[in-house]
């Protein structure tokens, strides 16, 4: 991996203030905080290598909040495409238009950038911490924990090596299938929405620049957004058990019901995915804690879900310091940290459900109903100034630590 500076030899069970599981987008941001409050930290992943799909692309304003406490916010700005508007579009008649220019933030877009970009970002910004190291090809497998601490099993994966290692506290940020999850015993809820997609980037020709658009037609909704370095990103709605849904199906259904051509472009990142929603029973088990996607999952048409992640990280490196320096607050701060995060989250949650519910319903009368009800209701003179913020997700609670009470935080 790129970050090979950081490639430390098997660690050995010394004992540090946090062992974070899962170097994705949360992982790496929440070590880059609690770096730059100098917390000894130590971050594994089981991956050997980068990673290459895209998935999150929409990083709202107050992610680009969080990422400029480090001082990262222009250098997401710089990588990415800002999108300064999007159209909606029911059958071929505009029905909609939503400005990001108006809204109260001093990001007033939404940045367009691959979730592989971000990870590199974060990753590369972790050099200028000491006291951070990363392990890279490390499982996470179980894990014990007391009163002070928690002991943790790895296997390197290449050595096959098994070791353990010791720490104040552990974050479980090792995404929807999470391992840490599974060994503290907590449970989910979760449930999966029928609805199911195709996406995959094409080199851009659609004239479109850096217009986000949305397509809903009675057959199926598209959306296409832009993407660094001349690229854009196309997600389809399909039927029934059609997970191996040739690129073509994508093309072919792009040019029928938005007329836009693709052509026969080698397309980048091509996958199918379904939607659900998971929120675990408690965000903490004694000294472990979850965060991100090992904490809840929701639909990704929504866009939402590593952007709650990232205040999830943001909140946890607001606490951890302050716990570790003064133990009795603990159960006061990881109590609060379940009631703001979860309330965050089902929010973002629930406007994902309710977004993409809106997006996909198919036939005639959906279809009408849905111009009528974007066009003369959400997009009436009343309604329309409250949109833009709403999707730029300044309206969600506890959106980042600035919405959240003193109070709430432990304090010495
Ligand atoms: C198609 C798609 C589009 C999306 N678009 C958006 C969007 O536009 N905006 C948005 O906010 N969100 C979006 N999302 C959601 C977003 O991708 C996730 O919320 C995000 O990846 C969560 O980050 P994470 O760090 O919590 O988990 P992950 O990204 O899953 O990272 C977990 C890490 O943990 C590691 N790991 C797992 N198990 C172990 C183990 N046992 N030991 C060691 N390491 C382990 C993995 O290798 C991985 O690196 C989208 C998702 C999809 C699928």
């Amino acid at each position: 991996m790129n970050s090979s500076a950081h490639r430390a030899p098997t660690p050995s069970p010394s004992a540090s203030d946090v062992l974070i599981v899962g170097a994705g987008p949360v992982g790496l941001l929440l070590a880059n905080l609690l770096g730059a409050r100098g917390i000894t930290t130590v971050l594994f992943d089981k991956r050997t290598e980068p990673l290459t799909s895209s998935m999150a692309i929409g990083i709202t304003p107050p992610s680009l909040d969080i990422l400029s406490v480090l001082e990262l916010d222009g250098v997401f700005r710089d990588a990415g495409v800002p999108v300064r508007h999007a159209e909606v579009y029911e059958l071929g008649t505009r029905v909609g238009r939503l400005d990001f220019a108006g809204i109260a933030s001093n990001y007033p877009f939404f940045l367009s950038l691959p979730q592989a970009r971000t990870v590199e970002i974060l990753r590369q910004n972790l050099a200028k911490f000491p006291s951070v190291t990363i392990h890279d090809g490390i499982e996470f497998s179980e894990l014990q924990q007391d009163a002070h601490g928690v002991r943790a099993s790895f296997r390197d994966s290449t050595t096959g090596t098994c070791f353990e290692s010791h720490g104040r506290f552990l974050i479980g940020a090792d995404g929807h299938k999470s391992a840490v999850r599974s060994a503290t015993g907590l449970s989910v809820r979760e449930r999966q929405y029928p609805q199911r997609f195709i996406m995959a980037d094409f080199m851009d020709d659609s004239g479109l620049g850096n217009e986000a658009r949305l397509f809903f037609t009675p057959e199926a909704s598209i959306e296409s957004f832009p993407l660094p370095d001349g690229f854009r990103r196309w997600i389809v709605q399909v039927y029934g058990a059609q997970d191996n849904t040739p690129i073509d199906y994508l093309i072919r259904t792009v040019r029928r019901l938005t007329g836009f051509d693709l052509g026969q472009r080698t397309a980048r990142y091509f996958s199918a995915f379904g939607a659900k929603r998971m929120v675990v029973d408690s965000y903490h088990a004694g000294r472990v804690l979850l965060a991100g996607d090992a904490a809840h999952v929701m639909s990704s048409i929504g866009g939402q879900g590593m952007n709650t992640g990232f205040a999830d990280a943001e909140m946890l490196a607001a606490i951890l310091p302050t716990v570790l320096r003064s133990p009795e607050q603990m159960s006061r701060s990881l109590a609060a940290y379940d009631r703001i995060r979860r309330r965050s989250y089902e929010v973002a949650a629930n406007r994902a459900e309710r977004g993409m519910w809106l997006g996909t319903r198919r036939g005639r009368f959906a279809s009408w109903f849905r111009k009528h009800l974007i066009r003369d209701v959400l997009f009436s003179p009343l309604m329309e100034r409250h949109l833009a913020p709403h999707f730029a997700m300044l309206t969600v609670p506890y959106r980042n630590l600035n919405w959240v009470p003193r109070d709430f935080l432990a304090t010495e």
